[in-house]
């Protein structure tokens, strides 16, 4: 008689989405003439810039030649790829990674959720809270963070590091020392970030301590700051203790495209063994490559065209925080992020909770966003907004919510 691996059993549902479009339904049923704008979505709605469409129809056609058709692509991604990468992302901000560090993936989502797999049972990890759901999710189901604690929201064996206004959303070194620690820099949810120097203080920590810091770069793109490093390995010593999960879903509009990698340098030894060969080993024999046409499309992003091209589509988007941003300052608001990413966090007035600002904003001005509670418990009287809608609709929700 099979056994299913229970582990799967003790995620508690995540209703925040679902919650969320069925109360828009239920509103939206009983006030049809109603104007809904949704800011409370995490993905791109721009279309695919020019450069990377071509190179996408070029790729197609080479498919349909027998002299230039592609089979399965290497494992770790085609060398043009990654290239491209080592060159543009890497070593032209001085970072030293060579192609052989990088693995070519359909996206951080699956990188940040298969990463754990390498790592032993009773590792503890520490992740911040609030926090991208998938880093704590993927690490349940490996049976890695002990029991559920309905009342706290917190598992018993993850070390939660809150992320507030009263800590300016920097998070603080654990109590307990953690063995892997997860990061998102630029964050999704709060918007925020770290300074190059205290991104520095968490490498210097990682390896005085012996941990593994999981970095998700996902909004490097929209790093605004000059103080603020686009890659961990501008930092000193992070080669030693750090890896690196980017994607191409943010900063070039990817999201349906599917396109990531993950950095792994060779540096990253635990008892002699090298984690890059671990997870090239893990990479050949579950992954089978990312498409050719998409790896195409992927090259398409660091050509001259292209750059210039998803650089103002960063751009439009982070008009639109300013305006989200502004907007809420003016009427009153504390709001944070939106200078290095494209989302907005907002502290609830008068202490309502999260799910109660929901309720109040789709009600009295029909906007949607995203109640903080959903991302942890230290989520609880924030509410994110976010600026991947058009700028009429950016503008139209604060005119309303300026006239709350
Ligand atoms: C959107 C997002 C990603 C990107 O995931 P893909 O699978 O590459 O689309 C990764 N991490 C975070 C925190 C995100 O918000």
């Amino acid at each position: 008689m099979y056994k299913i691996n229970d582990n799967y059993q003790k995620l508690p549902g995540s209703y925040l989405f679902s919650n969320i479009a069925k109360k828009v339904a239920a509103f939206s049923e009983q006030n049809p003439d109603a104007d809904i704008i949704r800011l409370g979505i995490g993905d791109v709605t721009q279309p695919i810039a020019p450069a990377m469409i071509e190179a996408m129809h070029k790729a197609v056609d080479e498919m349909a030649d027998a002299k230039t058709f592609r089979g399965y692509a290497p494992d770790l991604g085609y060398p043009f790829l990654r290239e491209a990468i080592a060159e543009k992302d890497y070593k032209a901000r001085g970072c030293d990674i060579d192609i052989s560090e990088i693995f070519v993936s359909d996206g951080a989502k699956s990188d940040s959720g298969n990463i754990q797999e390498i790592f032993a049972q009773d590792n503890r990890i520490a992740v911040c809270d609030p926090v991208y759901p998938v880093y704590v999710d993927s690490n349940v189901m490996a049976g890695r963070t002990g029991v559920y604690n309905e009342k706290t929201q917190m598992w018993s064996n993850v070390i939660y590091m809150p992320c507030t206004a009263e800590n300016n959303f920097v998070p603080e070194f654990p109590k307990e020392t953690p063995d892997i620690i997860y990061l998102c820099l630029p964050n999704n949810p709060t918007g925020t970030t770290l300074t190059k120097d205290q991104l520095q203080m968490w490498v210097d920590y990682a390896n005085k301590n012996g941990a593994i810091i999981i970095y998700d770069a996902a909004y490097e793109a929209y790093i605004s700051e000059d103080n603020v490093a686009h890659s961990i390995y501008e930092c000193e010593g992070a080669k030693t203790c750090a890896i690196e999960l980017r994607s191409f879903s943010k900063n070039a509009g990817f999201t349906g495209v599917r396109l990531g990698f993950t950095v792994v340098p060779k540096d990253i030894k635990c008892a002699g063994v090298s984690l890059n060969s671990m997870w090239a080993r893990r990479h050949g024999t579950k992954f089978n490559g990312a498409p050719y046409i998409v790896q195409r499309a992927g090259e398409a992003v660091y050509s001259d065209a292209g750059q210039a091209q998803i650089k103002e589509q960063v751009g439009y988007y982070m008009n639109n925080a300013k305006v989200i941003y502004t907007g809420l300052k003016d009427a009153g608001y504390q709001v944070f992020g939106g200078v290095n990413a494209p989302y907005i966090w907002l502290k609830t007035p008068e202490n309502m909770t999260s799910w109660d600002f929901f309720d109040f904003l789709l009600e009295k001005a029909n906007v949607v966003g995203t109640p903080g509670s959903g991302f942890g418990p230290s989520g609880e009287g924030y509410f994110r907004l976010t600026a991947f809608g058009s700028y009429e609709n950016s503008v139209r929700a604060l005119e309303r919510i300026k006239a709350l």
